[in-house]
């Protein structure tokens, strides 16, 4: 194991940063834990907490003296915060965030850090529809992937003790290009996401199913997509709008076949329904394969929830 870290910041004091802080005490780190976030609200609360050892007014003062800052805000609030640290930066440290999106972050991070600086973006897996820093619990990122994309000029060693940290805190780590990242998140979260908030979106606006027929006869799936939909605003706002090319790539193969299945179901075509159904249904059973979720029937609820479709 490399060398472990002395002091970590953590900016932005919300569900992730406070995941770390858990997970960093279940894991028996030492470190000296500083953090910062915007509102008076918020420092109170993780202050209240104990998510930190102490927390700052601003973001310079907490990344004072850390040799790992930990940049935890929404996708669009990262220039800002970075331009203010900059020059409050260690010599040696490592600068990591845990944004959705990677390639909108290293254009933002980038242009106000010096060489000295080894800024590795990260982004972990791993989240749920609460936000805040009472939402953080420290089992968030057991066996969860968390994906580093370091560039060819990272020092190997400092993307080693980044890899250990994560390790440490329960995750699996992986490592590949932003531009990459962003296509595969794309695909199994972003895109996923919108079509959600679209499903809720359109069973709000039907008229014709009043609120309570919607509310009180959701089948499992509309009740999954409602929980997807209730995701943070700010934080997905961000997302789509920094990760928009992949984004919009997805939407348009999504709605050809969208059209596909609606011809399918227009004239009939059972064959191609069941055949497409069937190929779904092996990528459920690859997900639990690989320990990404439970095999227990509806998501492990209770039976009185099955899935009255
Ligand atoms: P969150 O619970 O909403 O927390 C966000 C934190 O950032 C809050 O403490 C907020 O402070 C602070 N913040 C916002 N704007 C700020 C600014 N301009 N200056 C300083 N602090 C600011 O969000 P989260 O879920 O932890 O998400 C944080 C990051 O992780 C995002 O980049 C997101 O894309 C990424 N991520 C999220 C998930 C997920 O499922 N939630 C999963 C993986 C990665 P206030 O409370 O004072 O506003």
């Amino acid at each position: 194991m490399s060398r472990d870290f002395e002091h970590v910041a953590l900016i932005g004091l919300g569900l992730i940063a406070s995941s770390i802080s858990h997970a960093m005490r279940r894991a028996g780190m030492k470190a000296r834990i500083t953090g910062h976030a915007r509102s008076i609200e918020t420092r109170d609360k993780a202050a209240d907490l104990g998510l930190c050892d102490q927390v700052f007014d601003t973001a310079s003062a907490a990344v004072a003296g850390a040799d790992l800052v930990i940049l935890a805000v929404p996708v669009g609030a990262m220039a800002t915060i970075v331009a203010e640290i900059a020059p409050h930066l260690r010599k040696d440290v490592i600068l990591t965030d845990v944004g959705s999106v990677k390639g909108a972050v290293i254009d933002a991070v980038a242009p106000h850090i010096s060489n000295d600086v080894e800024f590795i973006p990260g982004h972990p897996l791993a989240g749920t529809e609460y936000s805040g820093p009472e939402a953080g619990f420290a089992s968030l990122f057991d066996n969860r992937w968390c994906i580093l994309t370091p560039s060819g000029d990272n020092d190997p060693h400092a993307v080693t003790r980044l890899r250990d940290f994560w390790q440490a805190l329960g995750a699996n780590v992986d490592t590949m290009d932003a531009e990459h990242h962003d296509l595969v998140l794309a695909t199994t979260s972003h895109a996923p996401h919108l079509i959600a908030y679209t499903m809720v979106g359109v069973a709000d606006d039907l008229k014709r199913v009043t609120e309570t027929e919607v509310i009180n006869y959701s089948a499992a799936g509309f009740r999954d997509f409602t929980r997807i939909a209730a995701s943070d605003p700010t934080m997905w706002r961000d997302v789509f709008l920094n990760n928009k090319d992949a984004t919009l790539e997805i939407l348009g193969r999504f709605t050809e076949e969208l059209f596909a299945l609606q011809r399918a179901i227009r004239i009939g075509d059972g064959d191609h329904l069941h055949a497409y159904f069937t190929r779904t249904r092996a990528v459920r059973r690859s997900i639990i394969e690989a320990g990404q979720d439970t095999d227990i029937a509806n998501f492990g609820r209770g039976v009185q929830d099955t899935d009255d479709a």
